[in-house]
């Protein structure tokens, strides 16, 4: 599609795949709803069978490589970086383009169904093996895709995620439960790594879950075991 555009050509080949266009119509609507998530989270099967990778490594018992914070954010940097290379390698370079545009394992694991030369099936099953120790890694770091949606996603037009004072200061839950890091410090939400798992939401609307209504129930329960308490017998 940037090829097209950046040449001039028509669009009409995408009359072709009228599937593949409902998906991007509803990519794009997404961006303005949620951000990058609804294609990153519920959409893109690449990113199912990472997460499916995972469960199973969980379920061999395999160990599980989690980068400290800072790493973690430096890395969610490389995926700018290859889509930069893309794009300078489609200016410089446009017949090298097909072959570079192989940085994203979408074309051998879901177009092909890992039936294609062995560098291409060795490339993706390792990334799916490296799913297994290390959560999504591909969609989080290195995906030149995940960056083009985190840029489309800044047409959010809303911060669609409920947040509370406490979120951040003091409570840090649902930032320690985010596997995708994408909830700051400060409690905010870092919508172009959210990938609109729903594991905050869930939290923020139970009552066994959300630290303050956990401590606000407590407080409601204490006062009513007082409340309840048998007074004394006035003397006569
Ligand atoms: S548990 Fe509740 S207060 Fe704590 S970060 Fe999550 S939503 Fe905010
Ligand atoms: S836990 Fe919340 S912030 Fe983190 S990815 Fe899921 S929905 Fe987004």
């Amino acid at each position: 599609m940037l090829r097209t555009g950046l040449e001039g050509g028509s669009f009409a080949f995408l009359l072709y795949d009228p599937f593949s266009l409902a998906i991007w119509g509803a990519t794009i609507l997404g961006f303005v709803l949620w951000g990058r998530g609804l294609f990153c989270g519920w959409l893109c099967p690449f990113g199912a069978m990472q997460e499916f990778a995972h469960h199973l490594g969980r379920a061999l018992r395999l160990p599980r490589i989690e980068p400290n914070a800072t790493w973690d954010a430096r890395l969610k940097w490389l995926k700018y970086g290859v889509l930069t290379g893309l794009v300078a390698i489609l200016l410089t370079l446009p017949a090298q383009l097909d072959k570079a545009i192989e940085v994203e394992p979408f074309k051998t694991a879901v177009t092909t169904f890992f039936v294609r030369e062995w560098y291409y099936v060795a490339y993706a099953a390792g990334l799916l093996v490296l799913s297994m120790v290390l959560f999504k890694g591909f969609c989080r770091y290195l995906c030149p895709l995940g960056a083009v949606m985190a840029i489309g996603g800044l047409l959010r037009g809303r911060d669609w995620i409920a947040r509370r004072a406490e979120c951040g200061s003091p409570c840090q839950l649902c930032r320690v439960k985010c596997n995708y890091g994408a909830i700051e410090k400060s409690g905010a939400v870092n919508y172009s790594e959210c990938f609109q798992c729903l594991d905050c939401v869930t939290i923020h609307e139970r009552e066994t879950a959300c630290v303050p209504k956990i401590i606000a129930a407590k407080k409601r329960a204490r006062e009513a075991a007082a409340g309840a308490a048998p007074v004394g017998v006035p003397a006569e």
